[in-house]
């Protein structure tokens, strides 16, 4: 029996988190959609014994941002320069984890935030155009775990766009 966390969405904004003991993440997603079925499409992501087992962004959670746009990630380092890049500083010595891994299949991501998602007074959202370097796509410093691979190492996260394919 492992620990399953499933975390949805309650409103545009407000997640809320339920925790589910099973054997594995189906038979946990079966009791999350008998137990909360108005929440069965809600579902941001899984969080299991091995870490994000499964994350998916709903179009039906209204975010105001279009309709392919699945919502904000934030991740490592390495997730964002193999983004970029295709590679990273630490290609060599083996990633904590995969980069990119912890996205799903059917969905892409994109560097940066929406523009309705940066600061209220940020001069980019404001022009709803690039205008210059802000803050609100880095967090210098995050012991959360990366949202793109999974890794638990602290550091800087970037934010970066899902979308569905
Ligand atoms: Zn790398
Ligand atoms: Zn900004
Ligand atoms: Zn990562």
């Amino acid at each position: 029996m492992s620990e399953y966390v499933c975390h949805y969405l309650t409103d545009a904004v407000h997640s809320a988190r339920a925790v589910y003991h099973a054997d594995e993440l189906p038979q946990a997603m079966a009791m999350h959609n008998a137990a909360l079925p108005e929440y069965r499409s809600k579902v941001l992501k899984w969080v299991g014994p091995t870490g994000i087992t499964f994350l998916m962004h709903d179009s039906t959670m209204t975010l105001n941002k279009g309709p392919e746009n699945y919502g904000t990630i934030w991740v490592c380092q390495d997730c964002m320069l193999h983004d970029a890049n295709g590679e990273c500083g630490g290609c060599h010595e083996g990633h904590d984890e995969e980069p990119l891994s912890a996205i799903g299949d059917g969905f892409h991501v994109a560097m940066g935030l929406a523009w309705d998602e940066h600061a209220e007074d940020c001069h980019n959202r404001a022009e709803r155009e690039w205008r210059g370097e802000c803050d609100c796509e880095t967090n210098t410093f995050s012991t959360s775990q990366c949202e793109g691979c999974g890794s638990y190492l602290h550091g800087e996260r970037h934010a970066m766009t899902l979308f569905r394919n």
